[in-house]
């Protein structure tokens, strides 16, 4: 939705947080900090694509033939969240344009929370590498016989970066202090957005997942300062329950926050419902390490694990920063949102009387 139009561009740049908070990770040595073991599952809500390798472009990335969504892209989905919620750096900075202070971590023993929990490399000669407090294995799907549909699908209308739509909503400046979210699509649980005749040519087909796949998959934490835990614990279960009012049209939005990943995003694909099925605490690293006597891990599963789970999350859900705001807004499943996303059409981009047009205020 560019001002004046009646459907929405699939992305929004949110605000990020304005302060970032460097130290050093807690490392192995020091016996501090929790770690643990979050199992997850995770199903798929609209149709799923993790693009293969080169040579199988079309297929849906698998390990024996089974569809797989690799840890790598858990990671990223993740990592990407904890630096909006939790205030990391930038790793990339396109065209330089964010200010100093939100550039990539260069030192190991001065790290962001996403850095801390996810790893960083330093530069250059001697550079030293922090591994990351949090890894996540692979998700393996849960039945045998995955079912896909082919979809025939165009990434974008034409190659144009319209600049204003990059603006921080904010400050109206293109100043690098904002992150890309893409919109779900309750409406596109088996469709994609029908391409236009003359731009058939430059489609890709993909064969996806359908909506209903279940998947399973770890994520083990060490070391984490408690902060750090109940970041980790966010990122992963989110919010059940959110009401927003979008942009001056004032649209009541009810649901869940719902994550998206892989490929196709501005399509409506890759929305996923990502659940903690249990989580299990090792008991203290020192008595573990020290004593004879049995390990007393903790698990929390059922009733246990959602009062768990609210409990180390509230802070966060207690947030109404204007970062957190937006991120709900962004996040928000409802199936009565009946919004139409798409990109404007080449001749848009190519008409002068839109070439200053930002986004509507969400
Ligand atoms: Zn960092």
């Amino acid at each position: 939705m560019p001002q004046n139009e009646t459907f929405w561009n699939p992305y929004r740049m949110i605000p990020i947080r304005e302060e970032i908070r460097k130290k050093p990770p807690l490392t192995d040595e020091k016996f501090k900090g929790r770690s643990g073991i979050i199992s997850c599952s995770l199903e798929n809500l609209t149709p799923l694509f993790i693009g293969g390798n080169r040579e199988g472009k079309e297929k849906f990335l698998n390990r024996e033939l089974k569809p797989v969504i690799p840890g790598s892209s858990l990671k990223g989905m993740l990592r990407s969240l904890a630096e909006i919620v939790g205030g990391g750096c930038f790793i990339t900075n396109p065209n330089g344009l964010y200010p100093a202070k939100y550039k990539a971590c260069q030192k190991a023993d001065d790290l962001c929370i996403a850095c801390r929990m996810f790893g960083m490399m330093e530069r250059g000669a001697n550079a030293k590498v922090h591994k990351g407090n949090v890894s996540i294995g692979d998700a393996i799907l849960q039945k045998d016989r995955p079912e896909t549909k082919r979809f025939e699908i165009l990434l974008s209308s034409c190659g144009t970066r319209h600049e204003p739509f990059y603006r921080s909503e904010q400050t109206g400046k293109l100043d690098g202090k904002s992150r890309k979210l893409y919109f779900h699509h309750p409406k596109r649980t088996d469709t994609v957005p029908p391409i236009p005749d003359d731009l058939r040519s430059r489609a890709w087909h993909i064969n996806a997942l359908v909506p209903g796949h279940h998947f399973d998959f770890e994520v083990q934490f060490s070391n984490l300062e408690p902060d750090e835990v109940e970041l980790l614990i966010y990122i992963l279960a989110l919010e059940e329950n959110v009401s927003v009012s979008i942009g001056e049209e004032k649209i009541n939005l009810k649901g869940p926050l719902r994550h998206k990943i892989g490929n196709a995003k501005p399509l409506g694909m890759g929305t996923c419902h990502v659940k903690i099925e249990k989580i299990t605490c090792l008991a203290d690293p020192r008595k573990r390490f020290t004593a004879l006597q049995g390990v007393n891990n903790t698990v929390y599963e059922g009733d246990a694990l959602q009062r768990q789970i609210s409990e180390m999350i509230q802070e966060i859900v207690r947030d109404t920063s204007p970062t957190m705001q937006q991120l709900r807004k962004m996040m928000v499943w409802d199936e009565n949102d009946s919004r139409e996303f798409r990109y404007p059409e080449y001749y848009w981009f190519k008409n002068p009387a839109n070439s200053r047009k930002v986004l509507k205020v969400i």
